[in-house]
C-alpha cells in the first residue's frame, strides 16, 4: 500500500462536519428567503389591493373629469405611502374590440403614472376597475405594483437572520464535536499508535496508559484498549512459552552433546577412555605438568596370556574379561585427583596419573596388580572361573622429555615386566616389586 500523507481521523471528521454545516446553513437561508419572498409578496399585494379598492372611487371621480394633474398628484401620493413601486391609471382606447382587463392585451392609454415605470412589467401588481355609477363598463383601471426593493430588503433580513442563527448553532455544535473528538478519539488514538510504535518484541512488559478521564460508560476506544492489553498479555505468554521451549531444547541438546562427547571419547566395551581421547588429553596433561613443573606418571598395563582366553573360551568370554578389567582399573583410580584410564589397544590399558610421583605410581600399579590377582574371575560354563594376572610398566615424565619418549619408556618397562615373568610391576629402575 502506498504511503499516504497522514491526517488525523478527528480532523477529517471535523472538516466534513464543517462542510455539511455550511451546506445546511446556506440551504436553510435559501429556503427561508424563498418563503419570506412569498409571504412578503402576498402580504404587500393584499395591502395594495385594499388601498387600491379604497382609492378607486376617488380616482374614478377625477378620471371622469379628465383631470390629469390631480390624477398624477394622487398617484404620487399613493405610490409614496404604500409598498408600491409604481402606480398608474389607464383608460381604454375608443376601440371597437372594447375593454379587456388584461393590460397587455387591451388597447389602452396611460392616463397618469408615478414611480418607476419598469416595475409595471417586472414586479407583482394589483389592479382595480374604476367604475362610474350608471356605466356598465369601467372607465379605466388603477394599477399598483409592489416595490421590489421593499421585498428584497425583507427577504435579505430574514435570510440573514437564519444564516446567522444557523451559523451560530453550527459553530457551537462543531465546537462540542471538536472537543469530544479530540478528547475521546484523537488523543487516545495517537497515544495508542505511539505506544505500539515503541513496543519491542523482546519487551512487552510496558503497559498502555491512554490517560482518559473517568467515564460511566465504555466506548470503542476502551474496547480497543482492552483488546490490546489482552493481545499483549497473550503475546508475552506465547513468547515466554517459546523461550521455555527453547531453553528446554537447548538443555536437552547440551545434555545430548555432552553424552555424545563422552560416547565419542569412551571405549564402548570397557567404559575406559578410548585411544583418541588418550592422544588428545595426554598432550594437555603433559603441557600442564611442564608449565607448573608438576610430576606426572604413566602406567602401561597388559593382561597376561589373554590370547589363550580367546582361543580356549571364545571372544565373548575374552570381552567379558576385558570389561571386568576395565571396571577394576577404574575402581582403583582416584578420579577426584585427576587420574584416568584409557584402553590403549586390545587388552592393553594405560593409567594417566597427574600430580603423581614415580613411587606413588608404582604403589598404585602394585595395588591394581594385587586387585587383579585377587579377582574372583569370570564364571565359565563348566562352573570354573577365569581370571588373568596383569603386567605393569611405570614411567614418570622427565624434564624436557617428549611425549613419545615417555610413552616409549613406559612401554619398555611393560615389556620388561613381561619378559621377567609377567604379573609384576616394573618401574624406571628395572626392579621387581
Ligand atoms: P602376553 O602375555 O604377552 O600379553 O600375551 P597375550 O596373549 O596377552 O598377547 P597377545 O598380543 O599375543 O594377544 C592379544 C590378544 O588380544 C590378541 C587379540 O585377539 C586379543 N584381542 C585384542 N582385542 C580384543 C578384543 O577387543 N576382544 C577380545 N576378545 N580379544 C581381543
Ligand atoms: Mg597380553
Ligand atoms: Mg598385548
Amino acid at each position: 500500500m502506498p504511503q499516504l500523507p497522514f491526517r488525523p481521523l478527528a480532523t477529517t471528521l471535523i472538516r466534513k462536519t464543517v462542510g455539511l454545516a455550511a451546506v445546511c446553513t446556506l440551504s436553510l437561508s435559501l429556503i427561508q428567503g424563498l418563503l419570506t419572498y412569498q409571504s412578503v409578496t402576498d402580504r404587500s399585494l393584499s395591502r395594495l389591493a385594499d388601498i387600491a379598492t379604497a382609492q378607486a372611487p376617488a380616482f374614478a371621480e377625477v378620471l371622469w373629469t379628465v383631470d390629469r394633474t390631480s390624477i398624477n398628484l394622487m398617484l404620487e401620493a399613493l405610490q409614496k405611502v404604500g409598498d408600491s413601486g409604481y402606480a398608474e391609471v389607464w383608460t381604454p382606447r375608443s376601440d371597437p374590440t372594447g375593454y379587456d382587463p388584461r393590460p397587455e392585451q387591451a388597447s389602452f392609454d396611460v392616463f397618469g403614472s408615478a414611480g418607476d415605470p419598469r416595475f409595471r412589467t417586472t414586479a407583482a401588481s394589483v389592479s382595480v376597475p374604476l367604475l362610474r355609477p350608471g356605466l356598465a363598463k369601467p372607465i379605466g383601471e388603477l394599477l399598483l405594483t409592489i416595490d421590489p426593493a421593499l421585498v428584497y430588503r425583507e427577504v435579505a433580513r430574514a435570510a440573514a437572520a437564519v444564516l446567522l442563527s444557523s451559523a451560530l448553532t453550527a459553530a457551537l455544535l462543531i465546537g462540542v464535536v471538536v472537543w469530544v473528538l479530540k478528547r475521546d478519539l484523537q488523543r487516545p488514538m495517537s497515544r495508542l499508535s505511539q505506544f505500539v510504535a515503541s513496543l519491542a518484541a523482546d519487551d512487552l512488559s510496558q503497559t498502555l496508559d491512554l490517560q482518559r478521564p473517568p467515564r460511566s460508560r465504555q466506548d470503542e476506544i476502551d474496547r480497543v484498549d482492552q483488546g490490546f492489553r489482552l493481545l499483549q498479555g497473550r503475546l508475552a505468554e506465547h513468547i515466554q512459552t517459546l523461550e521455555n521451549q527453547v531453553a528446554d531444547r537447548t538443555a536437552h541438546l547440551e545434555q545430548a552433546l555432552c553424552e555424545l562427547k563422552t560416547l565419542s571419547t569412551t571405549d564402548a566395551l570397557t567404559g575406559c577412555r578410548n585411544r583418541l581421547y588418550f592422544s588428545q588429553q595426554l598432550d594437555t596433561e603433559l603441557q600442564r605438568a611442564r608449565r607448573y613443573a608438576r610430576p606426572l606418571s604413566l602406567v602401561f598395563c597388559d593382561i597376561d596370556h589373554f590370547k589363550q582366553v580367546n582361543d580356549q573360551h571364545g571372544h565373548a568370554v575374552g570381552d567379558q574379561l576385558l570389561k571386568a578389567t576395565g571396571e577394576i582399573l577404574r575402581g582403583e583410580l582416584r578420579s577426584s585427583c585427576g587420574d584416568w584410564v584409557a584402553r590403549y589397544g586390545g587388552e592393553e590399558f594405560v593409567l594417566v596419573l597427574p600430580e603423581t610421583s614415580l613411587d606413588a605410581a608404582a604403589a598404585l600399579a602394585e595395588r591394581v596388580r594385587t586387585r587383579m590377582a585377587e579377582y574372583t574371575g569370570i564364571p565359565l560354563a563348566d562352573g570354573s572361573r577365569l581370571r588373568r594376572s596383569m603386567s605393569f610398566g611405570v614411567a614418570s615424565l622427565q624434564v624436557d622429555e617428549s611425549e613419545s619418549a615417555l610413552l616409549q619408556r613406559a612401554d619398555q618397562r611393560l615389556y620388561e615386566a613381561k619378559r621377567n615373568g609377567r604379573n609384576r610391576v616394573v618401574t624406571e629402575a628395572p626392579t621387581q616389586v
